[in-house]
């Protein structure tokens, strides 16, 4: 069973990851929010775990807090050639783009 091992606890971190990050999503706390999501991105970067697309497009680079489009975060879609999402983060204004999939 060893070389399972590796795989098996991978999936657990994702779990893991998974719950914290609905857990941020769901929560009105924002001291809890933002704990949740850096206890995710630590979690991440020890393990080595890509942070799920759906999480980490929603996670501001600069400040690890997540986009809350009630307090500030804004969208703008940039079209013409590089087109992509922009998001400003509401809490310390970063720029971060998104680019998307074709
Ligand atoms: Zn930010």
């Amino acid at each position: 069973m060893g070389g399972a091992a590796g795989r098996d606890r991978g999936r657990t971190v994702l779990m893991e990851v998974e719950r914290l990050m609905e857990l941020a999503l769901r929560t009105e706390d924002g001291v809890l929010r933002r704990a949740a999501v850096r206890h995710a991105v630590e979690l991440c970067r020890r393990t080595r775990t890509r942070m799920p697309r759906r999480y980490s497009r929603l996670i501001c680079r600069k400040c690890l807090s997540l986009y809350k489009f009630s307090e500030g975060s804004r969208f703008r879609v940039k079209r013409g050639r590089t087109k992509g999402v922009v998001v400003i983060c509401g809490n310390c204004g970063a720029v971060n783009r998104v680019p998307l999939r074709r």
